[in-house]
């Protein structure tokens, strides 16, 4: 039998491959772009909350006694190589990467409150407090972004019109 504890634990390891996955998908994205320099800093700042977030949830799980799935991560680590990569040919790689980051900060929006949620109803006020406040950066990053599409999409058109082969990036 599945206990309730056991999905607490499972959902804090998948969330933590997803914040390996971040580190890479984001630090692909950052090092390619050269033309918005704002969303560069932005997405260095998120890298940089990304990788406390990474070992704040490894610290749930050992609490726990449990420990991050390696292997879980180094194939989440691999897919998300392969979506920072997947948008690398296309005239518009920047706009599918604020795509594909905004996606993702959703995913972990949802991820971080059902996380906060179980670990209160499971007594373990500490795990819920560590997602309450990775959510904050989270739902900062997502507005962030949500805030900047239409400027960012101006840009990005201003660049192409101007024939800039750098729109791209
Ligand atoms: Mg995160
Ligand atoms: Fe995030």
């Amino acid at each position: 039998m599945t206990h309730p504890k056991d999905h607490l634990l499972s959902w804090l390891r998948d969330a933590h491959a997803a914040e390996e996955q971040a580190i890479t998908m984001l630090s692909n994205l950052s090092r390619r772009i050269e033309n918005y320099p704002e969303l560069k800093a932005r997405i260095e700042q998120h890298i940089t909350e990304t990788r406390r977030q990474s070992e704040r949830v490894r610290e749930c799980l050992q609490r726990h006694g449990s420990d991050a799935s390696t292997l879980k991560d180094t194939g989440t680590k691999l897919m998300g190589l392969g979506q920072a990569l997947s948008g690398i040919f296309t005239s518009d790689e920047v706009m599918k990467g604020i795509l594909a980051s905004y996606t993702f900060e959703h995913m972990e929006i949802a991820s971080y409150k059902m996380l906060a949620a179980a670990a209160r109803r499971l007594g373990d006020p500490e795990t819920a407090r560590v997602c309450e406040e990775i959510l904050q950066e989270e739902l900062a990053m997502a507005k962030w972004l949500e805030d900047r599409l239409e400027q960012l999409t101006d840009k990005f058109l201003d660049l192409t019109a101007e024939g800039s082969a750098t729109a791209k990036h």
